[in-house]
This record gives structure tokens, C-alpha cells and sequence, in this order.
């Protein structure tokens, strides 16, 4: 049987950069769902598709395949066979991500890939509700927080280190416009798991963290 380990929490708290490094540690797959949600949100704009308009999403759903590759351990997203997983990391991809991703319809389409992945790999899976839908079963589940401020000027000096301009304020106030909408949404809001173990990571650094959920993954499994 695999071993899976769900990790959700609001945006910028680090969720996939902790998770990518537990993952190598660990010797498990890394799966970013919402890389899956992010492609999806590419196809709409690029489609220039109302994700309002219940039709033509539901048309749109149909015409397109969301498929997952690795690459030197790094996943790819693909679009109907297209590596779009250099394309989906603007503000503009994410909020449409989040907007989106509030419809059942949206959601159903990426649950199967979602489970599929993790009955047959031990996985490291990052969402929003990956402990309370996608796996509820989950030997470990963590949520993974850190607060607004502190999410908000990570995600600023990410920006700045690329060559992005910025405004601070700018992040904080997307940030938190996405977090409300992800909380809450009918389907799925994020929320953490009864069953989880909360994590905050304003104070901690990144190999804090990696090692915190190291541990609470070996003592949860049989290789002690
Ligand atoms: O984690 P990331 O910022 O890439 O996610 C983009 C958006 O996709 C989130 O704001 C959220 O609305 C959606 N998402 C989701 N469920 C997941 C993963 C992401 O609804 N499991």
C-alpha cells in the first residue's frame, strides 16, 4: 500500500517548496495539484472562456486533457499534450485558478488523475483540499500555514529575485482576495483536516519545516 502525506493551506505558505524538498528526502513523488487547476485556468484565458458561463465551461471541460509527466524528478503539467509548465505561474493564471476551481465540474475533472496518482505512487500531494476530499485516508495530513504578512513578503522577494516588479501591498491584498474566495467556496473550501497536524511557519525556516514533516512521517511508518 502507498503512503501519502496531504498538505494544504493558503497560498504562499510554502506548501510546495517544503513539499518538493520532504519528497526527495523521503524518496516520494511530489504532486502540485494546483499546478492541474493552473492549467485548466491557462486553457479558459487562452480561450478567453467564462468560467461563469456553466456551458461553455462544461463545453470547454470536454476539449481539454490535463496529464502529468516527471522530468528529472520535476513534475510537468501538460495541456493536451503541450508542456505548459513554464506558462502558469502569473497572478493572472492563479486567480483564475482560484475562480475556477470554485466549480464542482472543474474539481471532478482533476479528482480521478488526483487519486490515481496517489493509490499508486507513496506521494507528497499539495492543495486546498487534498486531507479533506482527495484523500481522506492519508497516513499523515499537515496544514500548512503562515500569516498573511509573512506569506505576502516571501512571495514579494520570489518576485524581485526574478526581475518581477512589485508592490507589497499589491501581493497582501491578491493573497488575501484568493484565500477568502478558496475558504469560502460550497465545494471543497480549504479548510484543515480534523485529522491534521497544524504547522505555522511565520518563525521557521524552510529546512524547519522540511524536517518537522520528516519526522511526523517516520513516525507514522513502518520504517521508524
Ligand atoms: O497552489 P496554487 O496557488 O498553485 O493553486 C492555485 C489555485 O488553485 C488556488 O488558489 C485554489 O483556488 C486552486 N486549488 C484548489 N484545490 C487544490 C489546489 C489548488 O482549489 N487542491
Amino acid at each position: 500500500m502507498s503512503f501519502n502525506v496531504a498538505i494544504d493551506g493558503p497560498a504562499g505558505a510554502g506548501k510546495s517548496t517544503i513539499a518538493k524538498k520532504v519528497a526527495k528526502e523521503l524518496g516520494f513523488i511530489y504532486v502540485d495539484t494546483g499546478a492541474m487547476y493552473r492549467a485548466i485556468a491557462l486553457y479558459l484565458l487562452r480561450n478567453d472562456i467564462d468560467c461563469e458561463n456553466e456551458k461553455q465551461l462544461e463545453e470547454a471541460l470536454a476539449h481539454l486533457e490535463v496529464a502529468i509527466s516527471y522530468a528529472d524528478g520535476e513534475q510537468q503539467v501538460l495541456l493536451n499534450g503541450e508542456n505548459i509548465t513554464g506558462c502558469i505561474r502569473t497572478e493572472e493564471v492563479g486567480q483564475m485558478a482560484s475562480r475556477s476551481s470554485a466549480k464542482p465540474i472543474v474539481r471532478a475533472k482533476l479528482l480521478e488523475l488526483q487519486r490515481s496518482m496517489a493509490a499508486a505512487n507513496d506521494v507528497l500531494m499539495d492543495g486546498r483540499d487534498i486531507g479533506t476530499q482527495i484523500l481522506p485516508d492519508a497516513q499523515l495530513k499537515v496544514y500548512l500555514t503562515a500569516s498573511t504578512g509573512a506569506r505576502a513578503k516571501r512571495r514579494y522577494l520570489e518576485l524581485r529575485e526574478k526581475g518581477q516588479e512589485c508592490s507589497l501591498e499589491e501581493i497582501e491584498r491578491e493573497m488575501e482576495e484568493r484565500d477568502y474566495r478558496d475558504m469560502n467556496r460550497e465545494t471543497a473550501p480549504l479548510r484543515q483536516a480534523e485529522d491534521a497536524v497544524l504547522v505555522d511557519s511565520s518563525d521557521m525556516t524552510i529546512q524547519e519545516v522540511v524536517d518537522r514533516i520528516v519526522e511526523l512521517v517516520k513516525e507514522r511508518s513502518v520504517w521508524k
